[in-house]
């Protein structure tokens, strides 16, 4: 398991992370995106989850 947060300071709610990797990605009703599994994210889903973090535009996606 990884600690995967998103930094709603950050994000600017393009909505990227949840095409790249829905499975862990959705956009809240604030507009922003937030983990769908609250924050760890089992190994076998980290390999798209780090594909969301490159592609994220303002690097809001940390992995703790
Ligand atoms: S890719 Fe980054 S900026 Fe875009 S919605 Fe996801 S966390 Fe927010």
């Amino acid at each position: 398991m990884a600690k995967v947060v998103v930094k709603k300071d950050s994000c600017i709610g393009c909505g990227v992370c949840a095409a790249v990797c829905a499975s862990v990605f959705t956009m809240a009703d604030d507009g922003l995106a937030e983990n769908v599994l609250g924050e760890d994210v089992p190994e076998d889903l980290m390999e798209e989850v780090k594909e969301a973090v490159e592609a994220c535009p303002v690097q809001a996606i940390e992995i703790e």
